[in-house]
């Protein structure tokens, strides 16, 4: 995908294009060595790049030297190490990193910069920050490496058949690009495409992101003037699109689609699938591991075991086989160095199939139940039904608030009620005055300027089956209210 030949950088706003491109090519390579190696060969891998990523750790990391007792076992198997969380590792920044340049304090203030998304740090890391469902902020920071590993394994494992194309080779034939994402902060997704945008400017004309928080009917002129041929977005912005796509309006014929940040059920990856007439490509990324797992065209995610371990476990910790969901699991990251992720509490549900896929796979084949929240449709003053992306109110309430913990509860057609907990430091009516301003305001832009927003005094709670919190919960419709509304009906009655 990148072109040597045409890059032309600013060191200190881009990454070195050219030995960034030596160093994809080189993973590439590895890549394409590991799927052919079988499950041995990878399981060897992966035995010793573990073992690698452990005596770094140890060496260079404070925190892990105390937190495994570093100095007292030298051959323990990975499960004898101690698990650790995202607000543990958070509070011990400074010390968890292994290049002593790196300092929370002035992170924080490089990433309370909008301007400078994509841009290396110290000259050669990625940033991201990541909310989470947990209601915890993350700061990752990527080496040249794990971003070089990242991008490879974005080109190489793909669904190889048909219309499924990688956005490489899109690219490479002329093709257009769309990403519609929470565009505002650091976040992963949108700070890798900065950054081969600003590696590679050529890809400029060709690729453009938009905004999840703009209302679908600006969504879907934008999109009709650009044309993508693959567009990538997450699965419930794919599913209003689709409704858009059949109801006429959106005119477009892309190639394929992605979907990612959310969980894609399978009735709703038909569902998009028929409306675009083109293949609905999944996959399963984090701020901790940019793909953890590829979709391989046969209804499988596979995880990218040559470079991640993930280990399933229930609410006491304890391993999850084969066949049965996890309450949670465990990433260790064997392709980043200067922050070393190990045995980390992901907090999504996870499931390995026992059955091994079609597609012949050597990589294991998984199922994930991640994030997943409601199509919100409220109606407007003439009564017509506006839909939006459960992750476009997240977004408003968390990044344009600063709020991490809360749960937006639709009670009415014109009605909603956010449930929170006060921003550090803060009193509750201060908290609240931010949030009802941010909604409001975005809720005005959708053409909503009659519904009722109110605190809830109860504080956030996690769903009763799946233990998790649901930022974002619907109406669940009458059935007269679900006729009026067919729209936004069919995720709301699957929950
Ligand atoms: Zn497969």
């Amino acid at each position: 995908m990148p072109n040597p030949m045409s890059f032309s950088y600013d060191p200190s706003r881009a990454f070195n294009a050219f030995t960034d491109y030596w160093r994809w090519g080189m993973h590439v390579q590895r890549a394409w060595t590991a799927q052919l190696s079988g499950e041995e060969g990878i399981a060897r891998l992966r035995a010793r790049r573990l073992e690698e990523l452990l005596v770094h750790a140890h060496a260079e990391s404070a925190f892990y030297r105390r937190h495994h007792h570093a100095s007292s076992a030298t051959t323990r198997e990975l499960p004898e190490y101690a698990p650790v969380d995202k607000t543990t590792l958070m509070s011990h920044f400074d010390e968890w990193v292994t290049d002593p340049r790196l300092r929370y304090d002035r992170i924080e203030e490089f990433i309370s910069d909008p301007q400078r998304i994509g841009e290396p740090y110290l000259g050669r890391y990625a940033i991201w920050t990541s909310s989470g469902s947990t209601g915890q902020p993350g700061v990752f920071v990527q080496d040249e490496d794990a971003l070089a590993i990242y991008d490879a394994l974005l080109a190489t494992r793909f669904p190889i058949s048909g219309a499924a194309v990688s956005p490489f080779q899109t690219l490479a034939t002329g093709g257009r690009f769309a990403m519609i994402a929470a565009l505002g902060g650091h976040f992963a997704g949108v700070v890798s495409w900065e950054r081969l945008r600003r590696e590679y400017p050529w890809l400029r004309t060709a690729t453009k992101t938009f905004s999840v928080l703009a209302p679908i009917r600006e969504l879907v002129a934008s999109l009709n003037e650009f044309q993508p041929s693959v567009l990538a977005s997450y699965p419930t912005t794919l599913l209003l699109l689709a409704r858009e796509r059949q109801a006429g309006r959106l005119q477009l014929q892309p190639r394929a689609l992605w979907s990612g940040g959310e969980t894609l059920a399978e009735t709703e990856r038909a569902e998009i699938a028929q409306a675009f007439g083109c293949a609905v490509i999944d996959g399963y990324g984090a701020s901790e591991f940019l793909n953890i797992a590829y979709d391989c065209g046969h209804g499988s995610l596979h995880l990218n075991s040559d470079w991640v371990i993930l280990e399933p476990i229930d609410a006491q910790g304890r391993p999850v086989p084969p066949g049965e969901r996890s309450t949670s699991v465990l990433l260790t990251n064997l392709a980043n160095r200067v922050q070393p992720l190990i045995r980390y509490d992901l907090g999504d549900s996870v499931c390995f199939k026992r059955a091994s896929c079609a597609c012949g796979s050597p990589f294991p084949a998984i199922e994930v139940e991640g994030r997943r929240d409601d199509i919100v449709t409220f109606a407007n003053d003439a009564g017509e039904p506006v839909a939006m992306p459960p992750l476009a109110l997240a977004t408003i309430v968390e990044e344009g608030a600063g709020v991490h913990r809360f749960q937006i509860i639709q009670t009415g057609e014109r009605a909603l009620h956010v449930r929170f907990a006060p921003a550090h430091g803060e009193r509750r009516d201060q908290t609240w005055t931010r949030i009802e301003r941010c909604l409001r305001e975005y809720l005005a832009h959708q053409g909503l300027h009659r519904i009722r927003i109110r605190p809830d005094d109860s504080p956030p709670r996690a769903d009763p089956v799946s233990g998790k919190l649901r930022e974002v919960l619907g109406l669940r419709p009458s059935p007269a209210a679900a006729r009026r509304h067919k729209a936004g009906s069919r995720r709301e009655r699957r929950s």
